[in-house]
């Protein structure tokens, strides 16, 4: 599908860009300089508007107080009110939640939603603390953000290791501290909070239908096709049941700890009915290899749905699949992108595959405003559109200008972004 021209350039000799904020500046330059659009365009879009870092103390179960950070970040409001999860991580740090508030006004422009992007973070290990201390945890973050987020400001979500009824403390505080109940303040809460029926399943089903397209379009049948997913938390686990239930053969499944492979394919009802609430499952097996050997094997789709910079310009030349969906952030390296494209594996992006989420929050916090809820065939039908209609819009964007999936997603996501900034006399 594409030529080795539309590969493009870039210097690597600081060796291969493994950070997320920079590949993310990066490929935000080039398609700002695609689109015609000024340098002044890229220096507005290049960070966040505004970063907040908060120090969060906490009693403990023990009697000792810890104080924890957290960050919030939002990336550009032009377009509507910020919006976007939060991770409880050890590993969460300012840089990351820049790059993934960025991403967030991309997937919001990809998916024409009325948002822009934001996100917010927690250094912690939420598998080491007990429920009490998560609660204060969240409602300490909230009284620590609550200046600049809301309904119509800034609306979190849930991300890496928060759940709805993280979401639900969440709301809880902030109705407390507005004296008002507040459900569109966060969305992902349980469905008696005002949750929307869907959510839960939403960012495997936006997988699960980018995957339906780009089978199409490479003429895979998905009935039979061999399947490897590497990650078993939310958009994994539910994602590999979504492709049994489509008659695809799933071969390959990991965890953070290492990987099953089975080429007659694996029983997953079995494995869901075992997993613990962070996705761990292979810990109950003898025979396992690890997460890189599994990318490695031969399958007609490959989706990375844990961690970033897992294909590599390492690894990216021994990838057998024939169509690469990004379910999780920032899987794939540009190197690695560029080796994929010159081999002709078509390559879903991040951007455009992990918005399912997202995209039901939005529908979420709609039925919130207006008080009125939808059924989960309505909803399922409005996400089945909103998918099929961003894909197409990528792809195609991808065939007028002659350039990667990755590109074109980004070329997409930040136009819309780019005109509110201009009508709204910024730029
Ligand atoms: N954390 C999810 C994401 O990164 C969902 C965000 C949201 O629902 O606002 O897309």
């Amino acid at each position: 599908m594409k030529t080795k021209d539309q590969v493009r350039k870039y210097d690597d000799t600081q060796g291969e860009m493994l950070d997320l904020l920079n590949s993310t500046q990066f490929i935000i330059k080039e398609a700002v300089e695609k689109l015609g659009y000024s340098d002044a365009m890229y220096e507005l879009l290049k960070e966040p508007l505004r970063i907040i870092t908060v120090r969060i103390p906490v009693r403990m179960d023990d009697g000792s107080t810890k104080i924890f950070i957290g960050y919030r970040s939002q990336h550009n409001d032009a377009v509507g009110p910020t919006k976007g999860g939060v991770r409880f991580h050890p590993e969460v740090n300012e840089k990351e939640v820049k790059a993934l508030s960025m991403w967030m006004s991309l997937k919001c422009g990809i998916f024409d939603l009325p948002y822009g992007g934001g996100k917010g973070g927690i250094v912690c290990d939420p598998r080491s603390m007990s429920s009490f201390e998560l609660e204060r945890l969240s409602r300490g973050y909230v009284r620590a953000i609550s200046q600049i987020v809301g309904p119509t400001k800034d609306i979190p979500a849930p991300d890496v290791f928060t759940n709805p009824q993280i979401m639900a403390w969440m709301m809880d505080e902030y109705s407390r501290i507005q004296e008002f109940d507040s459900p569109g303040f966060i969305t992902g809460k349980p469905i008696v909070l005002g949750g929307s029926q869907g959510r839960e399943t939403a960012t495997a089903t936006g997988v699960t239908i980018c995957i339906e397209e780009a089978a199409k379009r490479k003429g895979i049948p998905l009935r039979d096709a061999r399947v490897i997913i590497q990650g078993f938390g939310n958009a994994g686990s539910y994602l590999a049941k979504f492709m049994q239930d489509a008659g695809a053969k799933v071969i390959g499944i990991s965890d953070a700890l290492g990987a099953l492979y089975d080429p007659e394919g694996i029983d997953i009802d079995y494995l869901l009915e075992r997993r613990d609430s962070f996705g761990t499952v292979t810990n109950l097996f003898k025979n396992v290899i690890t997460n890189q050997e599994l990318l490695e094997k031969e399958c007609e789709i490959l989706v990375p749905a844990a961690i970033s910079n897992q294909i590599t310009r390492e690894n990216a030349d021994r990838i057998k699949a024939e169509i690469v969906v990004e379910a999780a952030n920032g899987p794939t390296t540009l190197e690695a992108t560029n080796i994929l494209t010159k081999r002709n594996i078509l390559l879903v992006p991040d951007v455009l595959a992990s918005s399912g989420g997202v995209t039901v929050s939005y529908f979420e916090w709609v039925q919130n405003n207006q008080g009125y809820y939808w059924s989960e065939e309505e909803v399922a039908q409005k996400l089945r559109s909103k998918v099929t209609e961003s894909f197409e819009r990528v792809f195609s964007t991808a065939q007028a200008y002659q350039v990667d999936m990755r590109l074109a997603a980004y070329m997409v996501g930040i136009r819309k972004m780019a005109e509110a900034s201009h009508f709204r006399g910024w730029i």
